[in-house]
């Protein structure tokens, strides 16, 4: 038996559907990440370059007493694109990126009150 395996990305259509263009460039990633650090009041226009990775995103926030919020923030920010990946394959349903955006705020939220960084 002989599976042949499409690795493009499903969404854009770009070639390799890697971790790193699914988490940063991506077409939701992309548009997604600007609007959590305006969200955040980060003064960066666009994710830069040696910000897109797990070290280099969390270190925005690095020496903050948010570091731990950003820090779920940030899981949620994932947690979401991977997710909506996933709707997009196996249901063929689009989460839109004012969705995607409300998703990540209410996912930071319940899991901050779960970690007790805030109190209902
Ligand atoms: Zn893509």
């Amino acid at each position: 038996m002989h599976l042949q395996m499409d690795s493009s990305c499903l969404r854009c259509h770009y070639p390799s559907e890697t971790v790193d263009h699914l988490f940063w460039d991506c077409t939701i990633a992309s548009s997604l990440w600007p609007k959590i650090l305006e969200w955040w009041g980060f003064i960066l226009q666009d994710i830069q370059p040696n910000t897109k990775s797990l070290k280099g995103i969390l270190a925005l926030a690095r020496g903050s007493n948010l570091r731990q919020a950003w820090e779920i923030v940030v899981s949620s920010t994932f947690w979401t694109l991977w997710l909506a990946r996933n709707e997009h394959i196996f249901k063929g349903t689009e989460i839109s990126l004012e969705n995607s955006l409300l998703l990540v705020q209410l996912r930071s939220f319940q899991w901050c009150l779960a970690a007790e960084l805030i109190k209902s």
